[in-house]
């Protein structure tokens, strides 16, 4: 344990723009860390209108830190420690700072909010620096240091620090409201669920499963997505759709090229469903603009108009890379990218139309009366806690083939067992002969 330091001091990120909600985003920001922090019992916390301090009281501090870069609404923190505003205190906590054990080069950085301190911050800097230089085989660097040492000298305490880490961004969660992302197993959707929770938006999943024909393995993908996202805010609730019915449906009453479309206005229906259910103001997608047949502008037309509440779509304007960049970063991208089939992926139409017209798909529709099934989807949602470090019981490293028992078509049943054990296919590649 790096027992020089006593706290980690947090500096707010946007917070500093939000005027008058400025009092109920700290306070939220209070509740994500302290939440987030709850494995370290001996914590103590102290927030203020600028800043937020953690009292290690012995815990670990870079295990903690870690934990505490990963709260949204924190532009960076610091390990800290606190004396009295008194020069001789400062001067050996500096000295206390730094490793004499591994010298290197250093530069002290002070500053004083209380003008009345005394000692100006230049004659700081030169007490601190002369008590290093004495004390250890440290050399002094201004231009660059290995480690820049921080003073700050407040009226009632200074802070002395060494590191500097960046935090998440964002907005506290929970600051913004709620949401319901549409959670695939794909490499989309978890980067638009990270894009909303930074945005300050406390999620909750919805994930459409279409047993036989998707696998217990393609389930357990989704819920070790919902665990490496759920850090971020702490438990993800997950609502598990039994979505094979309505997607037979689909298949029976509507013109194959249209059965996309068709099944993205399902979807967004069951999802409007649940998020009023849930008390949630928007659903969210990791649908990109031109990616695929069915996220072109004539087809988010379409898919739109089922609902009127918001959908948010933080990848609309994203390159692949780019989101590919970010799952990365986040962590998903490895789980994302393993083979298992997903209900799109399965029933995937050769020729999905590019440019779908909202009569027609209303024609489609009038065929059958999905309003029963939406319904029935959405109360038989099974509820799944996803909390921080959840894994399923196992991930196959392979795609694991269906077990095919429902009532279908012979032709259906035997397309859909086809496609489940192929690699993972994807909705056809928008070509330019297509959108022209
Ligand atoms: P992703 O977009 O996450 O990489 P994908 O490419 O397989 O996965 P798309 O076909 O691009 O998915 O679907 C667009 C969006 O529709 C997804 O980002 C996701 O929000 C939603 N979606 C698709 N399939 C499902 C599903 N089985 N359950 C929940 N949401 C889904
Ligand atoms: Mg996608």
């Amino acid at each position: 344990m790096d027992c020089r330091y006593d706290h980690i001091l947090i500096r707010y990120g946007e917070l500093s723009l939000k005027g008058k909600n400025r009092g109920n985003f700290i306070k939220t920001l209070y509740e994500d860390v302290r939440n987030a922090l709850a494995a370290f019992p001996a914590l103590s916390f102290r927030k203020e209108h600028d800043r937020m301090y953690i009292y290690l009281n012995g815990e670990e501090a870079d295990a903690v830190c870690a934990v505490v870069s990963r709260v949204f609404g924190i532009s960076s923190l610091s390990l800290a420690i606190k004396v009295r505003p008194d020069m001789e205190e400062i001067r050996q906590a500096v000295l206390a700072s730094i490793d004499a054990e591994h010298p290197g080069t250093f530069k002290i950085a002070a500053r004083r909010s209380d003008k009345l301190f005394p000692v100006i911050s230049d004659q700081i800097n030169r007490i601190c620096a002369g008590e290093i230089l004495r004390n250890t085989d440290w050399k002094v660097d201004v231009k660059h240091p290995d480690v820049k040492i921080i003073v700050e000298v407040h009226r009632d305490a200074a802070y002395i620090m060494t590191k500097r880490i960046p935090g998440a961004g964002g907005l506290p969660v929970g600051a913004s409201g709620r949401a319901m992302v549409l959670l695939s197993g794909g490499i989309d959707s978890p980067v638009a669920s990270w894009m909303v929770m930074k945005r300050g938006i406390r999620i909750e999943a919805v994930h459409f499963a279409a047993p036989p024909y998707t696998s217990q393995a393609a389930r357990d993908k989704v819920m070790k997505l919902a665990s490496l996202l759920a850090p971020w805010q702490g438990e993800i609730l997950l609502h598990v759709v039994p979505f094979t019915e309505l997607q037979l449906a689909i298949y029976q009453h509507c013109d194959e090229s249209y059965a996309i479309t068709i099944m993205r206005r399902m979807m967004v229906r069951i999802a409007a469903g649940l998020a009023q259910k849930r008390h949630c103001q928007a659903i969210a997608t990791g649908e990109s603009v031109g990616q695929v047949a069915s996220q072109t502008l004539e087809s988010l037309v379409c898919i739109n108009e089922v609902t009127t509440t918001p959908v948010l779509r933080p990848c609309a304007c994203m390159d692949k890379l780019e989101i590919i960049r970010i799952a990365e970063q986040i962590g998903t991208y490895d789980t994302s990218i393993l083979p298992f089939e997903d209900c799109c992926t399965i029933f995937t139409p050769k020729a999905p139309v590019t440019k779908p017209r909202l009569d027609k798909c209303e024609r489609f529709e009038s065929r059958w009366d999905w309003q029963s099934q939406v319904t029935a989807c959405i109360e038989q949602a099974e509820k799944v806690r996803i909390r921080p470090g959840y894994t399923p019981d196992a991930v196959p490293a392979a795609p694991a083939a269906c077990i095919l028992e429902a009532a279908a078509s012979e032709a259906q049943l035997a397309e859909a067992n086809r496609r489940a054990c192929e690699p993972q296919q994807t909705e056809a590649e928008i070509t330019e002969a297509d959108l022209f």
